[in-house]
């Protein structure tokens, strides 16, 4: 007798699961390589649940679609988990082309902000905004990250910087969660930049982060983690220390921009705090490298605003690779740095800048992205137990993804066990 399941997916030429590593945890190394491919395979999948993964002969002969359930053929096509993006800032009111093409025809930051641009002009936007707008254009933004495969967004406040302003970003974040079918994880960084009442005294906004803005923010409910931005001219280690101390205090997982432009030595305060993830590390030291390493914190890193920067170093991904250093891979999508909403594009700039291999930067996007959340026993890899977030695209290999640059393939795409996208193959338009 077979049993009944909502939905079965069935003759994958690969069916890529990302395997949890031995034990749990971030995948590192090696591990990080090792995507888990079974050739002519299928999944089993029962509400938001996958139940099982195997050879399709295998799948077939113990589960049958339900009355109400469905069967999607996958021949030809390679089923892998729905991205996960684990760090951006989606939540934003208005783009920012004026200054973008300022910055193409040599204007320096330091002239565009003067005129008023770079994120203290987004800070401007966002609190002049009603809700209805600014839920309307973050929804469309993550109607296109759907599209590119992403199953799970994580969000960031820290375009109001002021107390009422980042508790109204934080519900906006989780009624972005209610009305669309991604998994949004919102994450407090009232730590962004420096509010412009606070320029001349830094220290005033820091106390008020750590004794008001945190506590009120994490008593709210809907942040997981708290972030903060460590580089010159923002908030320094010491500061960036004490603001997530306050986080953590308050029960919020720890995260951090560091060392984007400036080894400060934000991977060594990671390490030091425990953090889940440091991200960006553009300029991380080998003494940051080998902290993050023996703490097993994912290291995030955004080839993205590198390459939207015209930057020509990217973060040393092989050399944390080879350290141990579990990696993943994220948009950063963000009206000044990284107006990018594509996953696959990402993962082409770690395998063509970064040089990381097409399995590596598939871990990094899924399995390992989802650990930079901490939620790598919940989604990120097509296991038994695992929540059913998975796309179809139409290619014979993975290595499509990194090869196909900037393109997608996606031809559908289940998010919790529902397919949110059917057959999204070009050919409409011929005759
Ligand atoms: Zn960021």
């Amino acid at each position: 007798m077979k049993r009944q399941v909502s939905l079965l997916i069935t003759g994958a030429r690969q069916l890529v699961t990302v395997p949890p590593p031995p034990g749990g945890g971030p995948k590192c190394g090696e591990e990080m390589g090792r995507l888990g491919v079974i050739e002519e395979g299928a999944l089993a999948i029962e509400g938001a649940e996958i139940v099982a993964a195997g050879p399709s002969r295998e799948i077939r002969a113990a589960f049958a679609p339900g009355p109400e359930g469905l069967e999607i053929d996958a021949r030809d096509c390679v089923v892998l988990p729905a991205f996960v993006d684990p760090h951006t800032h989606v939540l934003f009111a208005g783009t920012r082309e004026w200054e973008f093409q300022l910055r193409l025809e040599g204007i320096s930051y330091m002239e565009i902000a003067a005129r008023g641009g770079g994120i203290r002009s987004s800070v401007r936007m966002f609190r002049e905004a009603e809700d209805a707008s600014i839920l309307a254009e973050s929804l469309e933004r993550l109607d296109r990250m759907v599209a590119y495969g992403a199953g799970t967004v994580e969000i960031k406040t820290g375009y109001a910087l002021d107390p009422e302003g980042e508790l109204r970003a934080l519900r906006l974040i989780a009624e972005l969660d209610r009305r669309h079918p991604v998994t949004v994880v919102p994450t407090y960084l009232g730590a962004h930049e420096i509010p412009d009442e606070y320029r001349g005294d830094v220290e005033a906004y820091v106390r008020l982060l750590t004794e008001r803005m945190i506590p009120e923010a994490a008593a709210l409910g809907v942040a997981r983690c708290c972030d903060v931005f460590c580089e010159q001219g923002v908030f320094s280690v010491e500061q960036s220390r004490r603001i997530l101390k306050a986080g953590q205090r308050a029960g919020l997982a720890a995260k951090l921009h560091a060392d984007e432009i400036e080894p400060l030595g934000g991977a060594e305060l990671a390490a030091e705090l425990g953090a889940v993830s440091a991200d960006h590390l553009g300029r991380v030291s080998p003494k940051g490298i080998a902290a993050m390493a023996a703490a097993r914190v994912v290291a995030v890193l955004l080839p993205g605003t590198l390459f939207s920067l015209g930057r020509r170093e990217y973060a040393p991904a092989r050399a944390m690779i080879a350290a141990g250093v579990p990696v993943a891979l994220a948009t950063d999508c963000n009206p000044g740095s990284s107006m990018t909403d594509a996953m696959p594009w990402i993962i082409a700039l770690g395998c063509l800048a970064m040089q990381m291999t097409p399995g590596e930067a598939i871990t990094a996007a899924t399995y390992n992205a989802a650990a930079a959340l901490a939620l790598e026993a919940r989604c990120g890899s097509l296991t038994p137990g695992y929540r059913a977030d998975l796309q179809i695209i139409a290619a014979p290999s993975y290595a499509r993804l990194p090869y196909h640059v900037g393109s997608s393939d996606l031809r559908d795409l289940v998010l919790g066990g529902v397919p949110w996208i059917r057959d999204a193959r070009p050919g409409a338009l011929r005759l």
